[in-house]
């Protein structure tokens, strides 16, 4: 097999497997997106979660500082009932006052800590609904995933077996500009020879549509051996028995 043969086989196998691994490809991307979604929604949920805590431990503070001042009020009143000078009771009356105004200040508190309790607890609520319909697409995503490699995993495993042993006969640096090429063209490294005018000799790269110069053509058909690249897009060049055979015949 001349190294063109190689690369024709080789370009041949490639696009099988990458034709297979592609329906893989795209259901693991959408794995991954479904489940980064699902992780993100998490942690919103845990930062509400955090979130109410800290307002519930606030609010129950304020709580307590209430009943606190009621107890304080009633031990006043008690003690107003007992006294027996009047600047000793208007000092008490003061005090009770001051306590009460205090104590409208911090029931209003409260009432806007648990009214945010209240609106935290929903938004955990939705989040956590989030999640739910968020675990369901990712079950699904993760269903595609073991249904596209049930389906052509075994097959995928056969070509690329095949495929690496095409490669493993293509010399390292040919195999290396093969690989590179493929990369940058999704798969079509190599590019099979046009031929728009055969009198006056214009042929043109499959893949790029620029015009291959005659040396280079005549290169592919009497040194099958060498790497001939487009000069325009750097892609391997072949060229097929027909229009070999004709360019010859012609001669
Ligand atoms: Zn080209």
């Amino acid at each position: 097999m001349t190294l063109q043969e190689q690369l024709v086989e080789l370009h041949e196998l490639d696009a099988r497997v990458r034709g297979m691994s592609r329906r893989l490809k795209a259901a693991t991307a959408r794995q991954k997106t479904t489940e980064t979604r699902l992780d993100l929604f998490r942690r919103q949920h845990q930062e509400l979660h955090d979130q109410l805590r800290a307002c519930q431990v606030k609010a129950s503070t304020l709580e307590k500082r209430v009943a606190e001042m009621d107890s304080r009020i009633d031990t006043l009143r008690q003690r107003m009932n007992s006294v027996t000078s009047n600047k000793e009771y208007s000092a008490l009356l003061l005090e009770v006052n001051t306590l009460k105004v205090d104590k409208g200040k911090i029931e209003d508190e409260t009432l806007e800590q648990m009214a945010q309790v209240e609106q935290v607890k929903q938004k955990l609520a939705e989040a956590q609904r989030r999640i739910e319909d968020q675990q369901k697409l990712v079950a699904g995503a993760q269903r595609e995933v073991v249904e596209a490699r049930a389906e052509v995993g075994a097959k995928l495993d056969e070509a690329t077996a095949l495929r690496d042993a095409a490669a493993a006969n293509v010399p390292a640096e040919v195999l290396s500009i093969f690989n590179r090429m493929a990369e940058l063209f999704d798969g079509e490294a190599v590019c099979g020879i046009e031929e728009q005018d055969r009198r006056r000799m214009e042929y043109t790269c499959g893949g790029c549509y620029m015009t291959v110069p005659v040396e280079r053509v005549n290169a592919l058909i009497t040194r099958p051996n060498e790497l001939i690249l487009c000069p325009n897009c750097s892609r391997i060049l072949t060229i097929s028995t027909d229009l070999k055979q004709a360019i010859g015949a012609a001669k």
